[in-house]
């Protein structure tokens, strides 16, 4: 089964489409942001550790984040991963490559949801408010403020994994902007080549 990357800024949809992934295909989201998330409300000493930063807007170390995965990958080892949130740096790229080299699996495609910043605010508020209305835990994070830095950071660390993954072949650029069942069906093109 394929693994694939989603890449794009906050907001862009990749939670959204990583979820619809998991019902259509039985394929397995591996969200960085929703394992520390986790790890926060776990009360463990890493939870701690990461809750100021996650309501900053600002990055956990590539240590964290990778450790996550790694362990991630070892109790699920039978592939089609959706990266989602992860790699945000080129060290965790880079990670990622040998995680998944040593485990013999292939990264079949780096999917970028191309959209259009001004939106971006709009969807991160509404996310909250839709939060709210379901009676749903809001994210501290989703405010118009955190979400500058959430938005600077993407294009300071990871913005650059384009580049990377563009020259390694595997980028695929699509319209993150289109509605959400369009997005769904160009993402399964992608995955039915793959
Ligand atoms: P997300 O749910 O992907 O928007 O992530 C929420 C927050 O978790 C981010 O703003 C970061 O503070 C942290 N985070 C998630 N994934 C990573 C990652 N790969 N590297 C560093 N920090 C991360």
């Amino acid at each position: 089964m394929a693994n694939i990357i989603l890449l794009g800024p906050p907001g862009a949809g990749k939670g959204t489409q990583a979820k619809r992934l998991e019902d259509a295909r039985g394929m397995v989201q591996l969200s960085t942001g929703d394992m520390l998330r986790a790890a926060r409300t776990s009360g463990t000493e890493m939870g701690r550790k990461v809750a100021a930063v996650l309501d900053s807007g600002g990055l956990v170390t590539d240590e964290i984040v990778i450790g996550l995965i790694e362990e991630r990958l070892a109790q699920t080892g039978h592939g089609g991963f959706i990266f989602d949130g992860f790699p945000r740096t080129l060290k965790q790229a880079d990670a990622l490559g040998a995680l998944l080299a040593r485990k013999g699996l292939a990264l079949d495609a780096v999917i970028e949801l191309v959209v259009d910043d001004a939106a971006l605010v709009g969807r991160i508020v509404k996310r909250a408010e839709d939060a709210r209305a379901a009676g749903q835990p809001v994210r501290k994070d989703d405010t118009p403020e955190v979400f500058q830095v959430r938005l600077q950071e993407y294009y300071k660390n990871t913005a650059p994994l384009i580049g990377y993954y563009w020259a390694k072949g595997d980028l695929v650029q699509l319209d993150g902007m289109a509605d959400m069942q369009a997005v769904a069906e160009a993402i399964a093109k992608v995955l039915d080549k793959a």
